[in-house]
């Protein structure tokens, strides 16, 4: 019988031909390696850039330079209105309606911003639920809103612990821990994509059973936007954050996504932090004492926004909407499934995917437990790295790969298998 995954870069290459969804690799500029190019794993933390960020980022710089301030009214990309130049893409990514959606500040900004409307705790409902292990800025934003409020994080603040191995949690267990302290609940805030496991949920089934409970629901989708499908309209969700950064490759520290459901767009009664950028378009420059909220998440603007932040942005959309997210998220599992296969049928004994088998509970990432643990794990890491496989380290002892199916290839794939391998000779 022929072996189904052989180690072999021909077979690879092959997959990587045949693949119903050519790569789009060479639309982004990938960091050398020797005399080729890294397998660069690593786009959960900061996506390649796309070619087209540069003329992108020059345009805004030419306009600049010789529009200078008319450049905010003159012709299709004025910054006027540069943000609504995103709505539409954002929007079909998320799974939102363009009114939904705005990208703005930062994705911890953001969740600050969005608490203000929809974390009001009183004295019977003051606690705000959470993943145990979440990513640090989560929990230190929920955690200084609790206190803000008067509220007192070591009772209010609940962190569902896992309770499923590695680090996982089961549906089951989410929905007792919002039946048990459904009545103190003032906000569920959960992540579409565990950054640790690289678990994904149903977020429209933790959103019902929020709001079954008498809670808010909020998500954090910083590893789950251009990875999974989304349907945030649809989920219910009162408001999401994520950054664009991450798999969707707009340069460091870029500006954030921020989702709104419809139901609030024009609800005047919910208390936020306004700025000028969020007042109705059509008055703003009146200059006018009072704030008019404009209709929908731009609302929640503060501040005229950062244009050449902004700008890589749209290089990104472009590609996200040529492809669109049911062919990405296809090539994905492939990607992913064939990792999965490789890894279980040749390094079993040295390494353990701890993110869920089933396709629908996981987006691009594994996260590879590795047995012999911290000093080995240490040790595979390094010579991932120096042979150009870039993962990235969790402590104690957890490599994540992440095939981001717009760059990443099967062939990528393989060489972080074969330098596993090469690695384990020298055991
Ligand atoms: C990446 C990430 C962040 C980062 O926050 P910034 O405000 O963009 O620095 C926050 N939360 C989660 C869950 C993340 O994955």
């Amino acid at each position: 019988m022929t072996d189904p995954y052989p180690l072999d870069l021909a077979h690879a290459r092959a997959l990587d031909a045949a693949d119903p969804l050519p790569t789009l690799r060479a639309e982004f500029h990938v960091p050398r390696h020797g005399d080729g190019e890294q397998a660069y794993f690593v786009g959960n933390s900061l996506g390649l850039q796309p070619r087209g960020a540069r003329a992108q980022v020059e345009d805004v710089l030419d306009k600049w330079s010789m529009e200078a301030v008319e450049g905010h009214f003159r012709g299709n990309s004025q910054w006027m209105s540069y943000h609504h130049l995103m709505s539409e893409s954002l929007a079909r990514l998320v799974g939102a309606r363009p009114q939904e959606v705005v990208a703005m500040n930062s994705l911890t900004a953001n969740l600050h911003l969005m608490m203000v409307s929809f974390y009001r705790p009183t004295a019977e409902r003051p606690a705000i639920l959470i993943e145990a292990g979440s990513f640090p800025s989560d929990r230190y934003a929920v955690e200084s809103q609790i206190a803000f409020h008067g509220f007192d994080p070591t009772t209010d603040l609940i962190e569902l612990a896992p309770d499923q191995p590695g680090g996982l949690f089961s549906m089951e267990a989410i929905g007792r821990a919002i039946a048990e302290h459904g009545p103190r609940l003032a906000l569920v805030l959960w992540p579409g994509v565990q950054y640790r496991t690289g678990q994904a949920f149903d977020l429209a089934e933790i959103t019902r059973l929020a709001h079954q409970a008498g809670a808010l629901c909020g998500l954090d989708l910083a590893h789950a936007v251009g990875n999974t499908e989304l349907a945030l309209h649809d989920s219910n969700a009162d408001f999401a954050v994520w950054c664009h950064y991450k798999y969707l490759n707009s340069g460091p520290g870029a500006v954030a996504g921020c989702f709104v459901h419809e139901r609030h767009a024009d609800n005047r009664e919910l208390p936020r932090f306004a700025g000028w950028w969020g007042h109705d378009a059509s008055t703003r420059f009146q200059m006018g004492p009072d704030f008019v909220p404009t209709s929908g998440a731009e609302g929640w603007q503060l501040s005229n926004p950062p244009i050449l932040g902004l700008a890589p942005l749209r290089a990104s959309l472009d590609l996200f909407d040529r492809v669109g997210m049911p062919a990405l998220r296809a090539k994905s599992l492939r990607l992913t499934g064939y990792l999965e296969a490789l890894i279980d049928a040749h390094l079993g004994d040295i390494l353990e995917v701890l993110t869920p088998k089933t396709p629908a509970q996981r987006g691009c990432q594994l996260s590879i437990r590795v047995r012999g643990g911290h000093e080995q794990g240490r040790e595979l890491f390094g010579y991932l790295s120096d042979n150009g496989v870039l993962g990235d380290w969790r402590e104690p002892d957890v490599i994540r790969i992440s095939p981001a199916p717009l760059y990443n290839t099967h062939e990528d794939v393989l060489r972080f298998v074969l330098a596993t391998l090469a690695w384990r000779d020298t055991l």
